[in-house]
């Protein structure tokens, strides 16, 4: 599984936080922030930022991951990239 890179985790940041990014972005997202102490950093003060701001949409409050954020993450990743089917062999030589 790929997860996006932390420049493009920053460059994401601002649409996530309005709520502009797919929903394949946003899980790509949160999944970086779990590996990246970084990343996590720096959008917690960001978000923190924007709260204190008033900007923050209640959708984007996405602070707290689930225990079974894995399967759930497994589960989108196959509802958007399911997987290849095997060629059928229906043509006739
Ligand atoms: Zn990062």
């Amino acid at each position: 599984m790929m997860y996006l890179q932390c420049a493009k985790v920053v460059d994401k940041i601002s649409d996530i936080m309005d709520g502009h990014a797919s929903i394949l972005v946003r899980m790509r997202f949160h999944g970086h922030l779990l590996l990246c102490k970084n990343c996590r950093r720096y959008y917690d003060q960001l978000r923190t930022v924007r709260t204190l701001s008033g900007q923050v949409k209640s959708v984007d409050l996405l602070t707290e991951l689930p225990d079974d954020f894995g399967q759930v993450m497994d589960f989108v990743m196959a509802e958007i990239e399911p997987e290849i089917e095997p060629e059928k062999g229906e043509k006739d030589a």
